[in-house]
């Protein structure tokens, strides 16, 4: 078993990533198998060296133990390219050229109405088809890229037989919750309706945390995923890259979420739940443990 732990180095790590990483190192440890740390730095305008500096020494603290080299995605560009090469060349991407405001209005039309996906308003598919599927010529590196999901979801989506709806194809996939297995099937109508054209590369990046995420599971051998359950709804995307690229899908195991006295979910901002915070009041990995209802070691 290979486990990972793959924060962004843009804030303090507060109680919730301490709860992730610490299941994902316990999970693998049980199992005799590997935790692997991973940065996810594909936002170089927001991460910053001294969190990542800091996110090493609160694991460090924490009790948690690696393999160095880290594996950090600024310096995985290369393999970013080759996966987009490969999902241009097979035309399931396309460039899109619309504004924030251009997806609201379009989005937001009487006949349309705006749905939310994991990444904000499921885009309206404006600029769907201009690739030429016999001829795509060469990947502009200049413009974001979407996944053509219509397409996309042709290729990954199996049929299922259902007796009132006999055209039923679903996307599948193997869930472990509280360490019981169960199969995840969401439907191509789901898929198109609910997420949609997903942008993969950036125009400030080369990339995405969908790509990246996918390509790094897979560089990694990661073969299970251990994350909050506020990724579940990315999961069905990331089946989906994997089966486009050839890639092993790995167990999901989306874990519930720390919240804060009032029911909020803890946020990079929430300062006061930050690890550091607790370790200069003079807490121990222990009580760390305790605060978020793992057992002590
Ligand atoms: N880097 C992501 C985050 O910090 C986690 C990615 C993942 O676990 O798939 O939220």
């Amino acid at each position: 078993m290979i486990t990972r732990f793959a924060p962004s180095p843009t804030g303090p790590l507060h109680l919730g990533h301490a709860y992730s990483a610490m299941l994902a190192h316990d999970m693998a440890m049980d199992a005799n198998g590997t935790f692997l740390l991973r940065i996810e730095d594909i936002d170089q305008s927001r991460a910053r060296p001294e969190w990542e500096a800091q996110i090493y020494d609160d694991l460090r603290w924490l009790g948690l133990w690696w393999p160095e080299p880290v594996m950090r995605q600024s310096e995985r560009q290369a393999a970013y390219e080759t996966a987009l090469d490969r999902l241009w060349n097979d035309v399931l991407l396309y460039p899109c050229h619309c504004s924030r405001r251009d997806i609201e209005t379009a989005a937001s039309a009487p006949q349309e109405g705006a749905t939310m996906g994991p990444d904000g308003i499921v885009y309206p598919g404006t600029c769907a088809g201009s690739v030429d599927p016999y001829d795509p010529g060469p990947r502009p590196n200049d413009v974001p890229l979407r996944l053509d999901m219509t397409k996309a979801t042709r290729l990954v989506c199996k049929h299922r037989v259902v007796p009132d709806a006999p055209w039923t194809h679903v996307l599948g996939f193997e869930e472990m919750l509280h360490g019981k297995r169960r199969m995840i099937t969401v439907t191509q109508e789901e898929m198109l309706r609910s997420i949609g054209d997903v942008v993969l590369s950036r125009r400030d990046m080369g990339t995405s945390y969908h790509l990246s995420v996918v390509v790094d599971d897979a560089a990694q051998g990661i073969t299970d995923v251990v994350r909050g359950s506020d990724l579940f709804d990315a999961t069905p995307i990331h089946v989906t890259l994997q089966k486009l690229l050839g890639l092993p899908t790995p167990r999901y195991h989306h874990h519930r979420l720390i919240r804060d006295d009032n029911g909020k979910r803890l946020a990079k901002r929430d300062d006061a739940r930050a690890l550091s915070k607790f370790r200069a009041e003079g807490a121990t990995p222990n009580d760390i443990r305790r605060l978020v209802g793992l057992t002590e070691v």
